[in-house]
C-alpha cells in the first residue's frame, strides 16, 4: 500500500479525454463504437460524466440470443472436453495480450485504480488457465454395485445455455470466472452485465468473438445483452436458460431465486457480504493494520469481501484504532489513473447517498467517527463522489452493523471473550467473508472449526478480501451459496448422470428384490 503524508486529492481528468481513452481501448480490442450507439448512456464514475451514447438490447434481444446460444450449445455439448479447452486458452491469450486497454476501461467504468484494474484483468487469465486444466479433468466416479458383473458409472455432461448476471464492481473478471469454466464444460452464454459497466463487457464479448473466430467454433458460444434489469428478468425466466449465475446484491439475489425456482431452473447466486476481521490480544499489528485498511479502503469498500466490521480484543482496541485512523486518513483519494491515488471514486450518487444515511445511524446509535468522513473534489465534479474511507467506533453491534452498506465504513466493536468474538462474526444474516489476526493457535482452530466462522471464507493473518483464484469462492446464508471459480465448483455448470452397466447376462434387482413372472 503506497501511503503519503497528505491525502491531497488528485486533478481531475475532463471527461472528454476519458471518452477519448474509452473509444482507443475499444477500437484496440476491435469494438467500433459507431455499431452500438443508442439512447442510453454510459457514464463514468471518475467525473460523474457520459462517456458515449450507447445502445440497451430489449426482451425480444434476449430471446434471440438464448435460442442462438442454445443452437449453439447442441453443437459445443459434442466438441471433445479438450477441444473446448483449446479455445478458452485462446481466449486467455487474446485478453493477456489486450491487459491494458482492458485495465483502461474498467478503471473508466468503475474507477478502480490500475494495480486494481490490472489484477482483474490478471484474474481473467488466469481463471482461463485453470479453464484450460480441467478440460482434460472433468472426471466422474466409477462405483462398486452390489450386484455381480455391474457397474456404476457417475459421469458430469454439459449442462446448457448459462444465463450470466454480473455486478458492477467485478465488471470483467466475474465474467470471466463464469465463461471460462462454463465454456470447458460445454455450455454456451448470455451475459447481462451491470448497466454501469457495458462497455468493459462489448470488450470482453469482443475477445471471446475474436477467440471463437481464431479456433473456428460458432460464435454464439457467447454472447452479451446491454441492458436494464428486465433484460435480466427475461434472462432469468427464459425456460432455455439451465443455469443463471447472478452476482448483486441480496435483494436481487432474493427476486432472481425465486423466479428460477418457479420454474425448476438452477441457480449459483454470489451475493452480498458484511465481512468481519477479528483481531485479538495476540495479534501482530504489524500486519493487522495494513490488512485492514487495505481490505475496508481497496476499491473504496466496493469489494463484496470488504472488511465492513473490525471486531477488536479491548487490550488491543485504542491501538488498533488510532493505526488504522492514521492509515487511513493518509490514503490518497481521487483520480484513479494517477499513480499516487489508492482509493478511487464510489460508483455513483446513490452509493454516496447510502454511506452518509449509514454513517448519520451509527451516529444515532452512538457511534464516533474517528477518521475519514469526507468527500473530495465536489467543486471540481459535482457528479463524481469521491469519499475518505470512515472508521466508526461503535458501543455494540448494532442492527445497521447487520447490513451491506456498499461504502468504505469500517465499524470498530470491542471484545473481551473469544466465543463473543465468533458470535459478533456469524450474527448478520450474510456469510461471505471472514478472517482473524492472531498468533494463537488454538484461536485459529477454534475460527475454522464447525463452531467457528460461520462464512464461506475463513482468512488467517490476512485480510477479508482478495482471494485466489485455486479455491471455491462464496458464502452462506444471504450471500446465497454459490461457489465460483477454483476448486470443483465446475461441477454447477454440468449435470450429473449415474449410469448402471450390467454385463452379467442375468437381470439381478437392487436390494434383493425378487419378481417372478
Ligand atoms: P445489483 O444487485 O444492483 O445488480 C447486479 C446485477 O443484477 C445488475 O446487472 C442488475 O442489472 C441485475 N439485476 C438487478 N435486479 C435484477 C432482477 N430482479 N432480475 C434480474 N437481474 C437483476 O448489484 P450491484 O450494485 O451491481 O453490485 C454490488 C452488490 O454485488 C453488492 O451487494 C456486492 O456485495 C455484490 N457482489 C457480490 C459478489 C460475490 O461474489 N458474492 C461479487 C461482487 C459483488
Amino acid at each position: 500500500m503506497t501511503t503519503t503524508s497528505t491525502a491531497a486529492p488528485a486533478a481531475l481528468p475532463e471527461t472528454s479525454i476519458l471518452a477519448a481513452e474509452a473509444v482507443k481501448a475499444l477500437a484496440a480490442v476491435g469494438v467500433d463504437l459507431d455499431d452500438h450507439r443508442g439512447d442510453a448512456v454510459a457514464t463514468t464514475p471518475i467525473t460523474g460524466g457520459g462517456l458515449t451514447s450507447l445502445a440497451w438490447r430489449s426482451t425480444h434481444d434476449v430471446a434471440v440470443a438464448v435460442d442462438r446460444a442454445h443452437a449453439a450449445h447442441l453443437q459445443w455439448r459434442d466438441a471433445p472436453a479438450p477441444a473446448r479447452g483449446a479455445l478458452v486458452k485462446r481466449l486467455g491469450q487474446i485478453i493477456a495480450a489486450h491487459t491494458d486497454q482492458l485495465a483502461t476501461l474498467i478503471q473508466l467504468e468503475v474507477g478502480k485504480t490500475r494495480t486494481e484494474a490490472v489484477g482483474e484483468v490478471v484474474e481473467i487469465v488466469d481463471m482461463c488457465d485453470l479453464a484450460v486444466g480441467l478440460s482434460r479433468q472433468l472426471n466422474g466416479n466409477t462405483l462398486p454395485s452390489e450386484r455381480p458383473q455391474h457397474r456404476i458409472l457417475e459421469t458430469w455432461q454439459p449442462l446448457g445455455v448459462l444465463g450470466l448476471i454480473t455486478a458492477f464492481n467485478f465488471p470483467a473478471a466475474v465474467w470471466g470466472w463464469n465463461t471460462a469454466i462454463a465454456l470447458v464444460c460445454g455450455d454456451t452464454v448470455v451475459w447481462k452485465p451491470s448497466e454501469a459497466t457495458p462497455l468493459t463487457a462489448l470488450a470482453c464479448q469482443a475477445m471471446l468473438r475474436q477467440a471463437c473466430e481464431q479456433a473456428g467454433v460458432p460464435a454464439d458460444l457467447g454472447q452479451v445483452a446491454v441492458g436494464g434489469r428486465d433484460v435480466g428478468e427475461s434472462l432469468v425466466d427464459h425456460p432455455l436458460v439451465a443455469l443463471v449465475s447472478a452476482t448483486g446484491s441480496v435483494r436481487m439475489g432474493q427476486q432472481v431465486g425465486e423466479r428460477v425456482a418457479r420454474r425448476f431452473g438452477r441457480v449459483l447466486l454470489e451475493l452480498g457480504g458484511n465481512n468481519a476481521g477479528i483481531i485479538s490480544a495476540s495479534a501482530d499489528l504489524d500486519l493487522a493494520v495494513p490488512a485492514s485498511v487495505f481490505a475496508a479502503a481497496g476499491t473504496a469498500g466496493q469489494r463484496c469481501t470488504t472488511m465492513r466490521r473490525a471486531i477488536v480484543h479491548n487490550s488491543v482496541k485504542d491501538q488498533f484504532v488510532d493505526r488504522v485512523a492514521a492509515a487511513l486518513e493518509r490514503l490518497p483519494v481521487g483520480n484513479p489513473f494517477d499513480k499516487q491515488t489508492v482509493v478511487g471514486p464510489l460508483i455513483n450518487n446513490s452509493s454516496w447517498q447510502a454511506m452518509q444515511a449509514a454513517l448519520a445511524t451509527a451516529r444515532k446509535d452512538g457511534g464516533v467517527v474517528v477518521a475519514g468522513d469526507r468527500r473530495h473534489l465536489a467543486q471540481e465534479a459535482p457528479e463524481a463522489f469521491y469519499a475518505s474511507p470512515t472508521l466508526v467506533t461503535m458501543p455494540s453491534q448494532t442492527a445497521l452493523m447487520h447490513e451491506e452498506t456498499f461504502a468504505p465504513i469500517l465499524y470498530v466493536v470491542g471484545y473481551d471473550d473469544f466465543d463473543e468474538a465468533i458470535a459478533l462474526n456469524n450474527a448478520v444474516p450474510q456469510g461471505l467473508s471472514s478472517c482473524i489476526f492472531t498468533r494463537d493457535v488454538n484461536e485459529t482452530e477454534a475460527f475454522m472449526s464447525a463452531a467457528g466462522s460461520d462464512c464461506g471464507i475463513l482468512n488467517v493473518n490476512i485480510g477479508t478480501s482478495g482471494a485466489e483464484i485455486g479455491g471455491a469462492f462464496g458464502g452462506e446464508k444471504q450471500t446465497g451459496g454459490g461457489r465460483e471459480s477454483g476448486s470443483d465448483s465446475w461441477k454447477a455448470y454440468m449435470r450429473r448422470t449415474t449410469a448402471t452397466i450390467n454385463a452379467s447376462g442375468k437381470l439381478a434387482l437392487a436390494q434383493g428384490v425378487t419378481f417372478e413372472m
